[in-house]
């Protein structure tokens, strides 16, 4: 089998908003063809325009290639090698961030194509299943712009999370800092309000993680405000810290008995090994795409594991992304939990629409994927709708 073409959809939510704390609202899609008919999907979170460029762009000389030209007439399956080919061949502009985040969509859909030649689901071609349900947590971010209506919906989503039979849900609660989700900006109390107003909802049968999306300026900050949440049994604190500050990390880690998770924006398992030598995290947060496909983000799980830590993947993406999710879940009994954005409980046209999945959720267990390949299949619809919105901001 040979790669014939890799094709990229940049996609927009047409209702998309500038002062959301949201990436759920863009995508680059990548299809990766074959010359046996079998066609591979993947995605990843970062500007769709630049990931495109990325594929996309002609290269001129041995160290600096554009990623598609990589792939053109390689055999899909080989993906350890290819995935090291195109590292090496990329090198100068990639190694680390736009380009390896591209590499990841590439990587996911060659894992896709591998499942559908060998009629398996990936999770079989990527290890031991260690488990026959996987935990889902609900992704809770109210796109409201003042503080009450926020405390009011949030509160109203977390019992929704709960009646739809989540056992655990993450509150993104920033009010300071690069990124107050649509502006609002609130003194640290205001957390705590959020936090206190959920656990007081849901009562003590349920997980609470908290997201404060580097809220914080400065280890003692964090630390003074992150022990008073000591009574409301959060089972992480999600990127407290500016994503380089892993000195600081290690300084909170050591100060507070709640864990520290951390781990989004990095791509490769070497800024992961990183995080954990220097950060010492509790939990890695390692975006499928993001860090570079599921090869990397195996490599990923088997570093936390060397290192008794928790893996809990980002996931702020379409249907796609939480199918690989699932995969991966299924083969490491150290993901207690993955990220789920529920459609329903999310305002992202992109993560309702998109794809067809067989990923279902009932009593707060996922179902372990049984389809052939990612199992996920495009809404053709949606996809023409979410590229026609992506031509208008940019043609
Ligand atoms: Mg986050």
């Amino acid at each position: 089998m040979k790669i014939t073409k890799i094709q990229c959809h940049v996609l927009l939510d047409p209702h998309y908003d500038i002062a959301a704390t949201s990436s759920a609202q863009d995508d680059l899609v990548v299809e990766v063809f074959t010359d046996e008919g079998i066609v591979g999907i993947g995605e990843t979170d970062l500007n769709p325009w630049i990931a495109r460029e990325c594929i996309e762009a002609p290269g001129t000389h041995t160290m600096d290639q554009g990623l598609g030209s990589v792939f053109i007439g390689e055999d899909p399956l080989d993906i350890e090698r290819l995935w090291l080919k195109a590292y090496q061949a990329t090198a100068m502009t990639g190694r680390r961030g736009a380009l390896v985040n591209a590499l990841g969509a590439i990587d996911m859909a060659l894992w896709d194509i591998a499942g559908k030649a060998a009629n398996k689901p990936v999770w079989q071609l990527l290890g031991e299943k260690s488990r026959d349900h996987l935990g889902a947590y609900a992704s809770l971010q109210p796109e409201v712009s003042s503080f009450d209506a926020y405390l009011t919906s949030m509160v109203k989503w977390a019992h929704s999370a709960k009646e739809m039979g989540f056992r655990a849900a993450k509150l993104e609660t920033t009010f300071s800092g690069p990124y107050a989700n649509m502006g609002i900006r609130e003194d640290d109390e205001k957390m705590t309000e959020v936090i206190k107003a959920v656990r007081n909802a849901v009562g003590p049968d349920f997980t609470i993680m908290v997201d404060v999306q580097y809220a914080f300026d400065s280890v003692a900050r964090a630390i003074k405000t992150i022990n008073t949440w000591q009574e409301f049994d959060l089972f992480f604190v999600e990127t407290p810290l500016w994503v380089d500050d892993l000195d600081g990390m290690a300084e909170l880690v050591a100060n507070t008995p709640i864990r520290i998770a951390s781990g989004e924006w990095l791509s490769t398992h070497y800024e992961f090994k990183d995080l954990i030598r220097y950060g010492n995290v509790g939990v890695v947060q390692p975006d499928i795409g993001r860090v570079g496909g599921l090869s990397e983000a195996r490599k990923v799980c088997n570093l936390a594991k060397d290192h008794n830590k928790l893996v809990v993947p980002h996931l702020w993406k379409t249907g796609i992304s939480v199918a690989a999710a699932a995969h991966l879940a299924t083969v490491t009994p150290h993901m207690p939990f993955f990220e789920f954005l529920p459609p329903a409980l999310c305002e992202s046209e992109l993560r309702k629409h998109l794809v067809v999945d067989e990923i279902s959720m009932a009593d707060g267990k996922v179902t372990i994927p049984q389809k052939p390949g990612l199992g996920v299949e495009i809404n053709r619809d949606a996809l023409d709708e979410f590229v026609a919105a992506a031509r208008k901001l940019r043609p």
